[in-house]
């Protein structure tokens, strides 16, 4: 970015509630992975002629749980509009969605970015209905276009930010920490791939220190971090590049070439006009009360990023240890009942034991938080053992993998196997002992001034307790025999 150029970007995300039914039909809302195309269809979403749509009302709480948990004026009122446009994965030939009176406004979001936190306002916050997908066929000289209508009518949220973004790195922040954020109220999982959670950069730029905006380039549905941070850096270049030798950057849509890594034009902007808005005249205004608005609001959970202060202030995190452990609100209400659990114990040691061990078996076996057999209480039993010195941290480790199998207590494997680790100075001593005797040349190598074999000494000392020699014990019986038979 040459230094006499600022980029100015807003971002248009659409996000998929997924809500058991659509949005205006009891359709359910299928996973478009894991279903045959047109199974989730009816006459409402297909559009057919005298039928009446029906908002679903979960759909309007999950929308309102993002509207509230960015900050945004709820509107009480609020009213659904036909956008017209022919497109055959619309088969209604409009789209329900909401235009001047939408039911949120002027709302805020704060953001880690690379340069520290961010606040980027929202504009918007409104309710629609997805379309249907098209699959675009092509070879042996034919060529078609394969219509599936099961998403048509999913419930979909448009949230609008303010042109607040400046960088590549920006956006994707805010991205991110937005899609953490629905991921928390349980209305979106925030797949990328799958198209339920998608982003559309709008970017322009300006000489720095102008107040006006430019002419601004709005790439199409993104759907990884990705390409939004390449399509966002090659149409800031582009558009400087373009003010620099005179040129003029047009008001347009355009498609990022993931391959070829840059931007297509799609079309030129059309107007406002082009889509005809007007009120929807088969349902009612959107009415939610202050009642609802307080139910909802009172159910929010804490966020991501308040949560992750909490785990640095109150309990002595770093910011990377709290990142991680609030990334997933599975892991992060873990982690906290761990910490409740373990109250005697320093919660960076439980957050240590979560980020190490515990997301290591996780990664190994391929499993979510859920589907983990350790109970947060049951990780705090073995934590303290190890703080107890009944067992060394590596036999700890063991044990955790084996209550990873069996769901079975530390206690329960310790005792089963033998696996207590031994303290007992008497104990200790005559192991040693066996150990200096066993090998005469590495002890005359350490008092001739090697002392470095010791660390050879320690290993064929754990080796000989079965790893369960408690290891300060050990090293400090090897020193203190060492330097006595010198
Ligand atoms: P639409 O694309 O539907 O016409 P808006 O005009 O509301 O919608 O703007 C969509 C997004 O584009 C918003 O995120 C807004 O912040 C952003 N935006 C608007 N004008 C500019 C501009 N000149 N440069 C960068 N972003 C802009
Ligand atoms: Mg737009
Ligand atoms: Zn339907």
């Amino acid at each position: 970015m040459p230094a006499n150029y600022e980029a100015v970007i807003g971002l248009e995300v659409h996000a998929e509630l997924q809500t058991r039914s659509k949005m205006f039909c009891s359709c359910p809302v299928v996973d478009p992975t894991g279903s045959e195309p047109n199974v989730a269809v009816c006459p409402v979403c297909t559009g057919m002629p005298g039928v009446l749509p029906v908002t679903n009302r979960m759909a309007v709480e999950y929308a309102l749980r993002v509207a509230l948990a960015l900050e945004c004026e709820i509107y009480h009122t609020s009213i659904f509009a036909r956008k017209n446009y022919f497109y055959p994965d619309l088969p209604k030939g409009y789209q329900i969605s909401q235009y001047e009176y939408p039911l949120a406004r002027h709302g805020r979001l704060t953001v880690y970015t690379p340069d520290g936190e961010k606040t980027i306002r929202i504009r918007r916050v409104h309710l629609e209905e997805d379309t249907g997908k098209l699959t675009h066929v092509s070879g042996n000289g034919d060529s078609y276009s394969l219509v599936d209508i099961n998403r048509a009518g999913v419930p979909l949220l448009e949230i609008v930010s303010e042109p607040d973004l400046h960088t590549a790195e920006d956006v994707r922040a805010f991205a991110a920490g937005l899609r953490d954020v629905l991921r928390y109220l349980e209305v979106n999982t925030g797949d990328m791939e799958k198209g339920f959670f998608r982003i559309e950069p709008n970017i322009s730029v300006r000489p720095l220190g102008s107040e006006e905006l430019g002419t601004r380039v709005e790439v199409k549905n993104l759907n990884s971090f990705r390409a939004l941070e390449r399509s966002v850096d090659y149409e800031i270049k582009r558009q400087v590049e373009l003010i620099e030798s005179g040129r003029a950057v047009i008001q347009q849509t355009v498609g990022w070439d993931e391959r070829a890594e840059e931007v297509f034009v799609q079309r030129t902007k059309e107007t406002e006009d082009d889509y005809r808005y007007f009120p929807e005249p088969d349902l009612p205004p959107l009415v939610v009360d202050e009642a609802w608005i307080e139910e909802v609001r009172r159910a929010l959970p804490e966020l991501p990023v308040p949560r992750q202060k909490r785990f640095e202030s109150d309990l002595g995190l770093s910011f990377g240890d709290a990142a991680t452990l609030v990334a997933e609100k599975a892991v992060a209400d873990y982690f906290e009942l761990a910490v409740a659990a373990g109250s005697d114990l320093a919660p960076t040691q439980i957050a240590n034991w979560v980020r190490g061990e515990v997301f290591g078996l996780m990664n190994q076996d391929g499993l979510e938080i859920d589907q983990v057999r350790v109970t947060p209480a049951a990780l705090v039993d073995l934590i303290r053992l190890v703080e107890r010195g009944e067992i060394n941290n590596n036999t700890a480790k063991a044990v955790l993998a084996e209550m990873f199998a069996t769901g079975e207590s530390a206690d329960t494997i310790i005792s089963a196997r033998g696996l207590r680790q031994i303290s007992e100075s008497g104990e200790i001593a005559r192991l040693v002992s066996e150990v200096l005797e066993e090998n005469p040349d590495q002890v005359d190598l350490y008092q001739g001034g090697k002392t470095t074999v010791i660390n050879w000494l320690f290993g064929q000392g754990m080796r000989k307790a079965g790893g369960r020699a408690n290891p300060q014990v050990l090293r400090a019986e090897l020193e203190k025999q060492l330097n006595k038979s010198k």
